[in-house]
C-alpha cells in the first residue's frame, strides 16, 4: 500500500498551524485508539496519525518532511514499511487529558513515563558575509530544557522502589472512563510509571527533572553556508524525559548582505564603476576579490554591464565540491557635473563622426 501523506492523514493543510495539527490529532486518536474505537482498522489508522503527528508537531521534522517526502526518514523507520520511527516520542501531553492520566494505553508500551526523546531545538543564527563565507566560531546562546543538575533529571531525591507496585510500573485495576468500564494494566499513580519513588521531590525542577537553561556553546561553523542552510548539533537539543536521549540542535543561518558583493549560491557579482574614456580605450582594474586583489583587463569598447568571470574566485562549496567563481559586471558611470575644460573636449569630440557604426545608420533609415 502506498503511505499516505502526513497532512492527508492529518486532514490538515500543508501551512496548518501547530494548533490545528494537535487538533487533528487529537480528534484521530480519540477515534482510533485501539483500546476503545471499534471503527475497522483502528489499530493502524492509529498508528498511521501517531507517525504523522511525531513528525508534523516538531518543526524541524516538518520542514524536513517539507523538503524530502517519506524519503527523509527512510532506514530510519521500523519494519518494513519504512516511515517515521516515533516509538520514542511522548504523546504524554495528548492522551494525558484525552482518557485522563494513568489511561492503559495500547500497544507495547504500557508505561506513561517510559524514557522518551527530547524535542529538537531550531534556532537562527546570523552571520556576516565574511563569517559565512569562510566559516568561523561562534559563541551561542540556547535557550532550552535541560537535565536538572540537583537530582540528574530523575525528578526527586533519596530514590526507593515504589511499595505499591514493586518496581513494576502498572498496577492492574477497573478503571472508568468515558467510555466504559474497563480491566486495564494502568500506570502506577504513586510512581507514575517509574517504578521507584523519591523521599522528596526535587524543589529545583518541581519534579520534572528538567529546567530551561541558557547554554552556552561554542560552535564551529563551516566556510560556505548560506541562509537557510541548517547545521544539525546532535545531542544539543532539548533532554529527554525520563532518561531518554536529548534531541538534537538545528542552527538555521541568516547571512547578513555585502555591500559591494552580491551572492548567488557559490558565485559573486560584483558591480565595477568604470568611466566612458576607460570604456572606450579600454583599461587594467584592480578588483576586489574575496581571495585578495587581482588584476583585470578591460577591453577597448567595452559596453554596460559586460561580464568578466574570474574563475574560482567566488566562494568554496560548503560540501566540499569545488569553488565558485566571481563575475565582475561592468558600470560605465556617466559623469552629471563636467568642468568647463571636460565639456570642450566632449563638444570636440562629438565633431568627430562617433555616430558611424551600422546601429545609428539603420536607425536613421526610419527617420
Ligand atoms: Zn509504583
Ligand atoms: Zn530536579
Amino acid at each position: 500500500m502506498e503511505k499516505r501523506d502526513y497532512y492527508e492523514v492529518l486532514g490538515v493543510s500543508k501551512n496548518a498551524t501547530q494548533a490545528e495539527i494537535k487538533s487533528a490529532f487529537r480528534k484521530l486518536a480519540k477515534k482510533y485508539h485501539p483500546d476503545v474505537s471499534k471503527e475497522e482498522n483502528a489499530a493502524e489508522k492509529f498508528k498511521e496519525a501517531q507517525e504523522a503527528y511525531a513528525v508534523l508537531s516538531d518543526e524541524a521534522k516538518r520542514k524536513q518532511y517539507d523538503q524530502f517526502g517519506h524519503s527523509a526518514f527512510s532506514g530510519a523507520g521500523a519494519g518494513g514499511a519504512g516511515g517515521f520511527d516515533f516509538s520514542g516520542f511522548d504523546f504524554s501531553d495528548i492522551f494525558g487529558d484525552l482518557f485522563g492520566s494513568g489511561f492503559g494505553f495500547g500497544g507495547s508500551s504500557r508505561q506513561t513515563n517510559r524514557a522518551s526523546r527530547g524535542r529538537d531545538t531550531v534556532m537562527e543564527v546570523h552571520l556576516t558575509f565574511d563569517e559565512a563565507v569562510f566559516g568561523t566560531k561562534k559563541e551561542i546562546k540556547v535557550d532550552t530544557m535541560d537535565e536538572c543538575s540537583e537530582c540528574h533529571g530523575k525528578g526527586g531525591l533519596g530514590e526507593k522502589t515504589c511499595s505499591r507496585c514493586h518496581g513494576s510500573g502498572y498496577v492492574t485495576e477497573e478503571q472508568r472512563t468515558m467510555f466504559g468500564n474497563f480491566m486495564s494494566r494502568t500506570t502506577c499513580p504513586t510512581c507514575r510509571g517509574k517504578g521507584v519513588s523519591y523521599d522528596k521531590e526535587c524543589r529545583h525542577c518541581h519534579g520534572t527533572g528538567r529546567v530551561r537553561k541558557n547554554k552556552k556553546l561554542e560552535v564551529k561553523i563551516p566556510a560556505g553556508v548560506d541562509t537557510g542552510n541548517q547545521l544539525r548539533i546532535a545531542g544539543k537539543g532539548e533532554a529527554g524525559h525520563n532518561g531518554g536521549p536529548n534531541g538534537d540542535l538545528y542552527l538555521e543561518f541568516v547571512v547578513a548582505d555585502h555591500p559591494l558583493y552580491t551572492r548567488h549560491e557559490n558565485d559573486i557579482y560584483l558591480r565595477v564603476p568604470i568611466t566612458i574614456t576607460e570604456a572606450v580605450l579600454g583599461c587594467k582594474k584592480e578588483i576586489p576579490t574575496i581571495h585578495g586583489n587581482v588584476t583585470l583587463t578591460i577591453p577597448a569598447g567595452s559596453n554596460p554591464n559586460d561580464k568578466h568571470r574570474l574563475k574560482g574566485k567566488g566562494i568554496k562549496d560548503v560540501n566540499g565540491h569545488g569553488t565558485g567563481d566571481m563575475y565582475v559586471v561592468l558600470n560605465v558611470v556617466v559623469p552629471k557635473k563636467i568642468s568647463k575644460e571636460q565639456k570642450k573636449l566632449f563638444e570636440k569630440l562629438d565633431e568627430t563622426k562617433l555616430n558611424d557604426s551600422s546601429e545609428f545608420k539603420e536607425f536613421k533609415k526610419y527617420l
